[in-house]
């Protein structure tokens, strides 16, 4: 008896749970976007001295399966509220991909067309995914790289402003502050203000001085490291090496407190390590985060707590080789 009047208490629970939603709106598929689970690693950090913990956000938990849902939606809602995106309005933008899914997803949700410049040797999956959703591809030189990507979409939408929102992710301020608003407070409020260290790689430099400027607000001492690719000619898909690329503009060289680089071989070991031991399938850039966070980790003392990013979904790489090499690493 006591069961099904519980049941029957859980479901009215359940009822009004989401009607609350329906009523403010949660209901919409951008909605869903952020508050990603704050993730312990335990079996890749079971070597680290004691008491030190390492955490990953799991971005790749967001409906568009990468850390790029938040940028994308803000920059389309901060096009919207200036009245530079309307509906006749074709969203234009380079991506070396994440942020094109997250384009063509919410494009396809709110009823915009999306066009996106991309290096033409972008994986088979991202290019799939991108189509699917309706998006138009205009695909550029991969010797130029994402470099090559950006300079052809700002040369299309100086050509046609009339016909494109070009919301220029490398310059657009409302992509770190997607990261500062949202993943930066969640993560200071998911270790309820523990965390000493916050280690990310660059792409656009979003992520970074989004969470970075954000952690150092709530309190100055935490530590900001940013990762990069060891050399120009690297596999880290979405992190670009700054020394060799255009430098975002949204990207303040001050904010970070020191630097590490990873070798793409270390970052392929570490996606494999994070499947196979944590259960988390992820992307190489998560691998290269979280290799970064680990050896920053064996350097601290006791009490800290490093958080790093789980940028994007294994899926996206499927077809890529480095997962069958080296079975007993
Ligand atoms: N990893 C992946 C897989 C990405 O797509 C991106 C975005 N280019 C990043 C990391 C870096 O993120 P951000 O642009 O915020 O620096």
């Amino acid at each position: 008896m006591r069961s099904q009047s519980q049941a029957r208490r859980t479901q009215t629970k359940i009822a009004l749970q989401e009607r609350a939603r329906v009523v403010k709106g949660q209901n919409d598929l951008w909605a869903q976007i952020g508050n990603t689970p704050l993730l312990r690693l335990r079996r890749v950090a079971q070597e680290l001295p004691e008491g030190i913990e390492v955490f990953a956000k799991a971005e790749h938990l967001n409906p568009g399966g990468s850390v790029k849902d938040r940028p994308a939606l803000a920059m389309i809602l901060a096009g919207e509220r200036a009245g530079l995106l309307t509906p006749d309005k074709i969203i234009l933008d380079a991506t070396s991909g994440n942020t094109g899914i997250a384009y063509a997803m919410l494009g396809a949700a709110r009823g915009y067309r999306v066009a996106l410049c991309l290096p033409a040797n972008a994986n088979v999956e991202r290019k799939r995914m991108l189509r699917l959703y309706g998006a138009e591809l205009i695909e550029t030189d991969p010797q130029t790289g994402a470099d090559g990507a950006q300079l052809r979409a700002q040369e299309i939408a100086a050509r046609e402003p009339q016909t494109y929102f070009y919301p220029d992710q490398y310059n657009n301020d409302a992509n770190w502050r997607a990261h500062y608003e949202g993943t930066g407070a969640e993560i200071w409020t998911q270790t309820e203000g523990r965390v000493t260290h916050f280690v990310a790689g660059m792409g656009t430099s979003g992520t970074l001085m989004g969470i970075g400027r954000r952690l150092k607000e709530h309190n100055s001492r935490v530590r900001v490291v940013a990762v990069q690719p060891d050399s120009p000619l690297h596999g880290l898909e979405g992190m670009k090496h700054y020394a060799t690329a255009i430098v975002p503009g949204i990207y303040d060289p001050s904010l970070a407190d020191a630097q590490l680089e990873v070798a793409t071989e270390d970052a392929y070991t570490m996606a494999r390590r994070l499947a196979r031991e944590e259960g988390l399938f992820v992307g190489i850039s998560s691998g290269a985060n979280v290799t970064a966070a680990l050896r920053l980790a064996r350097t601290l003392p006791a009490g800290s707590v490093v958080v790093t990013v789980l940028c994007d979904d294994g899926a996206r790489y499927l077809s890529e080789h480095f997962w069958e090499e080296k079975q007993d690493d």
